[in-house]
Parts: C-alpha cells; structure tokens; sequence
C-alpha cells in the first residue's frame, strides 16, 4: 500500500467541480489518461436519488456530443438508449402535421435522457482507472480538502468555480436573461404505445412562443413550452390553461389530458434561460471552465450540452498536443475555444432572436430553399448552418465565417439571375410577346408552390 501510494503520489490529481453532464464526462477523458481524478458535486449522487430535480427532462444529442462520447468508448452505450429523430414534424394550428428533415438521408438527431446520461458518465468514470468520488460536504456538514494540480469548473451556468475568475483583472464576463421561461410537460403513451410518431422533433411554432416535444424510451414525449414570462404568469387557473391550449395547441389537449394540463401547468414555475460568456477560461496552470461554466447558451440550436462535450474533446487534443502540460494546453484551450463557444452562443441567441423575425419572410424561406437545393447539387460547396452546426466538427466560429461567404455568394449569385430573367424576359416578351403570353403562369401561384415546399418554423428551423 506504501509502495502503491508512492507511486500514484506522482500522478497529477485533477478536481472536477460539478458532475453534471460535462463533469462527469471529463472525469472520463482524465481518467482515461492516468490521472487521478475527483469529482466534487453538491447535489445528491444522482444515482442513488429517488428524485432527479435539475433542466430539461431530455436532450438532442448531435455529432459533436458523439464524437466525444466516442473518445471514452461511450457512444455506442447511450445510442442504444437514444430515440433518433430524423426530421422536424411541424404542427400547424389547424393539425396538420409536415415534416422537415434534418439533413441529408441517414442524417438525424437523437433524444436522450439527461438523467441517464449523466448516471452512465459517471458511472463510466468509475469503470476508468483511479477515478474517485467525493462529495464536497459529507453529512456531517465537514467538507473534504485535497490538493489538486488542476482544477475544471464544470459546475454549470451559475458556476462558482467562475465567481473566482470575477476577482481577477482582465476577466470578460456578460450574462443575459431572455424574456422567455420554459417549461415542461408530459404526453402519456397511448395504449402502450407513443401518442404521436417517435422518430421525429415535434414543433409547434406561434410567432411569440413555441412548443416542442422530444421522445422518451418509456414511450412519453416530454413536451416544453417556450414562451414570455409575462404570458406564463397572466395563465393563473386550469380552466385559462385549456382555454390557451384550445386557442394555440388544440391537437395536443387530447394527448396530454386535460386533467393532467390542468396540474402539469402549475406543478412547477417556468424556468429562466441565460446566456454567459467569458473570457479567459483559464488561471495558469491550475484552473479552468468547461461546459455552461465557460457558456452558457440558449436552447434554440440544440447545441449547449452538444457544445460542452466539445470542449472536453478539443482540451483532451490540447493535451495530447502538449504532452500534458497544463502551462502549454491552458492558454491554448482558451485561446482555440473562446471564439468558438461565443460564435454558439451568438447563434443560439439569433435564433431565438431572428427567427421571429424572418419566419413569415418569403425571401428567407426561398433562401433556405436554394441552400438545400445548392447543397443537393454541391455538397462541399455549399452546406447549410444547420448541417455544420449540427453534422460535423467544424468549428463554430469557421461555421459562421462560411455561412456569411455562401450567403454572399448566393445572393449575389441570385441578384446576377434575376438580372438575366429580367433582361432575358424583356427580350422574349418584346420578340414574342404571344407566344409568351400563352405560356405565362401567374407569379402569385409560382411562389405558392414553391414557398409550401418548406413550412414556416419561427423559432425552430434549427432545432
Ligand atoms: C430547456 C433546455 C433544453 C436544452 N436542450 C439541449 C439540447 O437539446 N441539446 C444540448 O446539447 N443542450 C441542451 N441544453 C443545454 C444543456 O442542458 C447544458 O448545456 C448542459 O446541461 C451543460 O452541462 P454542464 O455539466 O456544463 O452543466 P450542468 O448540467 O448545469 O451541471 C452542473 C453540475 O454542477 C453542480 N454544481 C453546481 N454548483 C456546484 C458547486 N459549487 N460545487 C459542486 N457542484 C456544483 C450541479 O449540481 C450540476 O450537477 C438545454 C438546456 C435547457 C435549459
């Protein structure tokens, strides 16, 4: 044991303040590489807990949350437990139901269970070599010490890990509230089965507010209502939360209950949405933030859980890079991954922002439509947002230098061919203006046809 203590003495310990999802992930990636790591969380081991309290039910998890999964040998363990959903189904307020896929065939999101995840990442970093647990109080109200050599704030949006950086000179910090609150309710199964189809995102865009629904392996939906503060707390009975649902979610009432609306509604306020963003990530050699510690972002790009599990990917590359040393790897991390959490975080909030905006625009809905259309046609040309964002690692930040390049691209592109249309159509009209006049289709009943192509979303094209 002497021997066996003195050996292990020389392996850098690493503390991971918070076990949420990020923590308990890069516990993982620690671990794996030797080091002796503790995890410090201030709420009950969530594996023993008889009640989960804590954020969204349910979660998509996308490509970049994978590959890191991937690096702990994981990804396959919580696939297994995932329900993919290939497409947005968009629920119109008369019923009507029309699906937007993803991407391309093949390409899909998947809802996963918060709860589960975290209780397999933890459970994952046990299974790594010299991994420990600690709570950071044991029960008689005493708290543990250790000496660490780095210290990762993972410990989510309100992280006191970051209120240390706050002290310091030279910290960039800035959080914003949105308007908007959120919360969630349940959709049974019916007769054992889900209520409505499982492989889909299910959407139901109303301008101001939204709702969505995300499967869950016991065959319920989690649904979650975006919408004002303001708008929640003016709903104060049962009766006034049918009547809303009847007003703007008919088709739902049936699924959820009307019993169940009525006390769902009221079992917990909404919930705020922050976003954080800061900068230095890092003190020396000893400290650094990941995860909503580092960035918080809104929910509307899917992609803040997706965002953190990057992080520990892009640190654990850093690493490998610098042979481990924490003087090199540090200032690098926050170097090569500040401007990429604050392009996400800049996206999340544009969509949530923008959309409600652009959604009744023709222009943008064409625009979305040439996007796919080029990217049938030019897959490594033009890739929409959505697809970078969501189906490969390029870096947020390049993502959205593209993304303004193809943007410029394609509407100068469009501006030359409605030049030559106009020109071209003068010319045809003055040569031929009766064989024109036969042919002619009224422009109105074009672009209905081709605009219903693709079903306004506001809010949520890119969830
Ligand atoms: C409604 C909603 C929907 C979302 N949907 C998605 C989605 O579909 N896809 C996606 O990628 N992301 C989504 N997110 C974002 C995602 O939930 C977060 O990005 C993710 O949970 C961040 O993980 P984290 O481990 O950094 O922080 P957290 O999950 O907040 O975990 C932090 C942990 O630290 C612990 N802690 C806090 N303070 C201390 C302390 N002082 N000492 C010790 N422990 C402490 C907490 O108890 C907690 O366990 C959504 C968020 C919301 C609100």
């Amino acid at each position: 044991m002497e021997k066996l203590e003195g050996r292990q003495s020389r392996k850098k310990v690493v503390a991971v303040v918070g076990g949420g999802l990020v923590g308990a992930l890069n516990a993982c990636f620690f671990a794996k590489r030797g080091f002796n790591v503790h995890v410090f969380e201030s709420r009950e081991d969530i594996r023993k807990a008889k009640i989960v309290k804590g954020r969204s039910i349910n979660l998509a998890l996308s490509h970049r949350g994978r590959q890191a999964l991937k690096h702990v040998g994981m990804e396959d363990k919580i696939i297994s437990k995932g329900i993919p959903m290939h497409a947005r189904m968009i629920h119109s307020l008369s019923g009507k139901q029309s699906p937007i896929p993803y991407g391309r065939k093949g390409q899909y999101i998947l809802s996963v269970d918060r709860a589960n995840l975290n209780k397999e990442l933890l459970s994952g970093k046990r299974r790594q070599k010299d991994a420990e647990d600690l709570n950071d109080r044991r029960s008689d109200g005493s708290k543990d010490q250790i000496h660490a050599d780095l210290i990762v704030g993972c410990d989510g949006a309100f992280s006191a890990t970051r209120k240390q950086f706050l002290r310091r000179s030279r910290f960039n910090y800035s959080q914003t509230y949105i308007p908007h609150g959120y919360m969630e309710l349940t959709m049974p199964p019916v007769n054992g089965e889900f209520a409505m189809k499982p492989n889909y995102l299910h959407i139901w865009p109303r301008n101001t507010f939204m709702m969505i629904a995300l499967p869950n392996l016991d065959k319920t939906f989690t649904c979650t209502l975006f919408m004002p503060f303001e708008d929640f707390e003016k709903i104060t009975t049962g009766d006034e939360v049918i009547q809303f649902f009847q007003s703007y979610f008919p088709d739902t009432i049936p699924l959820i209950g009307v019993e169940a609306l009525k006390k769902d509604y009221f079992r917990l306020p909404a919930q705020a949405m922050v976003s954080v963003k800061c900068s230095p990530y890092h003190i020396g050699d000893k400290c650094v933030l990941m995860g909503d510690a580092a960035h918080a972002v809104v929910p509307f790009y899917g992609q803040g859980m997706n965002a953190g599990f990057e992080d520990c990917i892009v640190f654990d590359e850093l690493m490998e890079q610098f042979n481990e040393d924490f003087c090199a790897v540090l200032p690098e991390y926050t170097r090569v991954r500040v401007p990429d959490d604050h392009a996400i975080a800049d996206l999340a909030m544009y969509n949530y922002v923008e959309m409600r905006a652009h959604v009744n625009s023709k222009w943008f809905l064409f625009r979305k439509y040439v996007d796919n259309v080029l990217h049938f046609f030019l897959p490594k040309t033009i890739i929409p947002l959505y697809t970078m964002v969501t189906f490969t690692r390029i870096p947020y930040h390049h993502a959205v230098e593209r993304w303004h390049w193809q943007n410029k691209v394609i509407n100068y592109g469009l501006l030359l061919s409605a030049v030559g249309a106009v020109l071209g159509g003068s010319y045809l009209l003055t040569k031929h203006s009766q064989q024109v006049n036969n042919l002619a289709v009224p422009a109105e009943k074009m672009w209905t046809r081709l605009v219903s192509f693709r079903i306004p979303g506001m809010m949520t094209t890119q969830m």
